[in-house]
């Protein structure tokens, strides 16, 4: 496996497009102060780039599920879930970094909606549908990509590339 040498997403495209994701986030919950539960580790950046540019009031909690090893999610979700402000009634908005078989995504969903929060909405910075199984749908997406394997600004390979500020393509 060997990284692009150029970015498949500049830094700069991926400030631009979280700006205008801030915009459309802002105008859905200006009535409302709602959770952003970040998806750990991969959407941490995209997260914190992200509550920079909004202009609502909101508290935070995190939640972590692991299913990946290498580049094949394993299908087993293990889920993590760590929230100062308590779920049940309130509007809650799912912080993701990438959709891609959607596995992760709906068990996250099932466990989100057992607290019983008053709404539930997902943000994916990145959203690869070609590889979709289970039926879950982001309500805003930063980008559609190819089948691709991408790491870098949160998203790993085995634990590298996260610190990249941009994303590449890993190369077979
Ligand atoms: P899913 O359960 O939708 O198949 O996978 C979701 C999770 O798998 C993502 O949140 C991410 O952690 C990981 N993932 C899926 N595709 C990629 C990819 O192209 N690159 C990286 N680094 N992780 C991915
Ligand atoms: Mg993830």
């Amino acid at each position: 496996m060997q990284l692009s040498k150029e970015p498949f997403i500049t830094a700069d495209d991926l400030g631009a497009r979280i700006r205008e994701l801030a915009t459309g986030i802002d105008a859905a919950f200006s009535q409302t102060t709602p959770v952003l539960l970040t998806v750990l580790k991969g959407a941490k950046p995209f997260a914190e780039s992200l509550t920079k540019k909004l202009t609502i009031t909101f508290d935070t909690g995190t939640i972590q599920a692991r299913s990946y090893e290498g580049t094949e999610s394993t299908g087993n979700v293990e889920i993590d879930f760590n929230s100062k402000a308590t779920v049940a009634g309130r509007h809650v908005l799912l912080i993701e970094d990438i959709l891609d078989t959607g596995r992760t995504a709906a068990a996250l969903i099932e466990h989100i909606q057992a607290h019983n929060p008053a709404s539930l909405k997902i943000v994916s910075l990145l959203d690869k549908p070609s590889r979709r199984i289970e039926a879950v749908n982001a309500d805003w997406v930063g980008f559609t990509i190819e089948d691709l394997f991408v790491v870098g600004f949160g998203m790993d390979y085995n634990q590298n590339f996260r610190d990249l500020d941009d994303i590449r393509i890993l190369e077979p």
